[in-house]
């Protein structure tokens, strides 16, 4: 499976397209685009390769991950994907945009399927696995890619770091748990691409990430 990677936002938030060479089906991980260039840059990748969107995916439901997601299911004539458990902040995306100070003008989102630990998602003959991975926020969820040996991972964990847990649905203890349990279950050399910054590998942080010892 091919990666294709866009920095969407102000906050530096990176949205994934996983993409199937043979069939060019795709599934778009966290479109966070805010602005209309941002969106249209993306849109015009996808054009311009013929690729077919199949998905949206979220990690997770904050707005700088997903302020795009309904536009592009709409555009597409596809469906967003998520956890449940992060239902109630994809409903307050416009709060969210309040909190932060953001003069964008954000509606409510409504997840069309909810996706749950240990689903499969066929793209082309590849699997996605759906991995939860609460903590920083209730409904986290990662996707892991094993037959190309990497998995997006949202704000769970970051090279060297971690999500943040002071948003509302998140929590430290959980999140702990959750990179313990299920982030270093992978194997080591899995790939992780995270929802801000540079990628990272399951080894590197099980080796040098200060916040998991
Ligand atoms: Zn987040």
């Amino acid at each position: 499976m091919k990666l294709q990677i866009f920095e969407t936002n102000d906050f530096l938030e990176l949205c994934y397209l996983l993409i199937d060479e043979s069939t060019l089906e795709t599934a778009v991980v966290d479109p966070g685009m805010m602005k209309e260039h941002k969106r249209n840059e993306v849109c015009d990748f996808i054009e311009s390769k013929g690729l077919k969107v199949k998905y949206i995916l979220l990690t997770h439901a904050h707005l700088d991950h997903a302020a795009a997601a309904e536009d592009l299911a709409k555009k597409y004539g596809v469906e967003v994907y998520a956890n449940m458990s992060d239902a109630e902040l994809a409903q307050n995306l416009p709060d969210q945009a309040m909190r932060f100070r953001l003069p964008v003008n954000l509606k409510p989102l409504k997840f069309d399927k909810f996706l749950n630990d240990g689903d499969i998602l066929m793209l082309g003959d590849e699997r996605i696995e759906v991995i939860a991975t609460p903590g920083h926020s209730m409904g986290g969820l990662m996707y892991y890619v094993p037959e190309s040996g990497f998995a997006c991972v949202g704000d769970t964990i970051f090279q060297g770091s971690i999500g943040r847990t002071d948003l509302p649905g998140g929590d430290f203890y959980t999140l702990i748990n959750t990179i313990k349990e299920k982030v270093f279950a992978l194997p080591d050399e899995t790939v992780l691409f995270s929802g801000h910054g540079p990628s990272t590998t399951v080894l590197r942080e099980k080796q040098m990430n200060p916040y998991v010892r």
